[in-house]
């Protein structure tokens, strides 16, 4: 099965935001210019030919202005259209305009933002009046259609007001995609937030209740992903798949990378989009090398796994950032993807062999279903 082709494209690194425990922007990036889209436009048209979905991401996307999403969109969209292009955009939402809503409405763009719950527990991490901001950005995209979707990051002290974020989530109708905090690199302390993989895992299987126990009323996307991923045998977000070749990122000055998390990283920088480089070009770099070797590496670090065929050793950056591209072990979220897949395969398994009254077993072997299960989660997805 391939992997669905997905260019990010990184306007700027840097933010109007300072939350405590982030990892990615940095000050004084400077914002993407036009030709930079003219040149990424040459370089995919004759890159790959498939569906292309293109998020813009940061840094602070909404950064580069109205005008740059004026010009960038029709570019990228008319110049592309064989690969008929989906947009997407990651925002904080705090330079939402009615003039950024227009430019963005006539290409349908869905806005993933971030909001980490209710203000009381967003704002210690993410910085006093971020949530008000957020959300004032996100009235103005909703009055002109847009859809806003919301990453919630937990940290290790979120994760303590776990059972009042889900409720905030339910109680708001948002739908919920969950991100653990990843050790910072730009800071002295980097696990002064981030969330310890044990914690991760008690969290999914939690979150895995609780949207069992509300499955009409909840919507969260990793659950959705993890139990797809299970009942098909193979990964359906770019964490459980080798995203290496599918997923490329473009940050300000036109440097192709691997992913956006890698942006700005002379290591993982694999070429640039003025050169119009070939897929064989990129390959002779060393990111490439690099992301190529962790695939090998995960064949044989995770050779003994149940759950390698759609967990794929997890997030590569996870693994090889902190340690400046030394591969020296997979993602260290593994106790937690190992955890959840473990939990969803064990109650799939109950549930389809020991309760299922059509598995044949005579109903004196059957147990009482005593949680909302899974399969009616996977019935839930199919018919979405
Ligand atoms: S490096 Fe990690 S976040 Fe980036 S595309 Fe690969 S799996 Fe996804
Ligand atoms: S759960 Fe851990 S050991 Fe298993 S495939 Fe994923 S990263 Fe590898």
């Amino acid at each position: 099965m391939k992997n669905p082709f997905h260019i990010m494209i990184i306007p700027t690194l840097g933010c109007c935001s300072d939350c405590a425990y982030c990892w990615s922007s940095e000050e004084d990036s400077p914002i993407m210019s036009i030709q930079t889209i003219q040149d990424t436009v040459a370089w995919l048209k004759e890159y790959r030919d498939d569906p292309v979905t293109i998020t813009f991401h940061g840094g602070e996307p909404l950064l580069a202005g109205p005008e740059f999403y004026r010009q960038a969109l029709p570019l990228l969209s008319e110049g592309l259209a064989h690969l008929t292009p989906e947009f997407a955009l990651q925002s904080n939402l705090w330079k939402m305009t009615d003039e950024m809503a227009e430019a963005l409405v006539p290409y349908h763009v869905p806005i993933g933002s971030s909001i980490d719950g209710p203000r009381e527990v967003n704002d210690p991490q993410r910085g006093t009046g971020y949530y008000e901001k957020t959300m004032r950005g996100y009235e103005i995209a909703r009055s002109h259609g847009l859809s806003v979707r919301f990453i919630c990051t937990f940290t290790n002290r979120s994760v303590q007001h776990r059972e009042e974020i889900f409720d905030y989530f339910m109680e708001k109708g948002f739908p919920m995609k969950l991100h653990p905090a990843l050790p910072s690199l730009r800071d002295d302390s980097p696990e002064e937030w981030a969330l310890p993989p044990e914690e991760y895992g008690e969290l999914l299987v939690y979150l895995l209740d609780r949207y069992l126990e509300n499955l009409d009323r909840s919507e969260i996307m990793n659950i959705n992903d993890l139990v797809r991923c299970v009942f098909t045998r193979h990964g359906t977000v770019c964490t459980y798949v080798d995203c290496m070749g599918s997923t490329y990122a473009i940050g300000p000055d036109g440097g192709i990378y691997p992913c956006y998390r890698f942006v700005g990283m002379p290591d993982f920088l694999m070429g640039y989009v003025s050169d119009n480089p070939t897929m064989e070009e990129l390959a002779e770099s060393k990111g490439w090398k690099l992301m190529e070797e962790y695939r090998s590496y995960v064949d044989t670090a995770c050779g003994d796994c149940a759950h390698i065929t759609y967990c794929r050793g997890g997030c590569p950056y996870n693994a090889i950032a902190r340690t400046s591209g030394r591969i020296e072990g997979v993602d260290p979220h593994c106790p937690a993807y190992a955890r959840i897949f473990d939990e969803i395969n064990d109650r799939l398994n109950r549930e389809m062999y020991e309760e299922n009254p059509i598995s044949g077993r005579s109903s004196r072997f059957r147990k009482k279903k005593v949680k909302p299960g899974i399969l009616s989660l996977v019935q839930k997805i199919i018919s979405n």
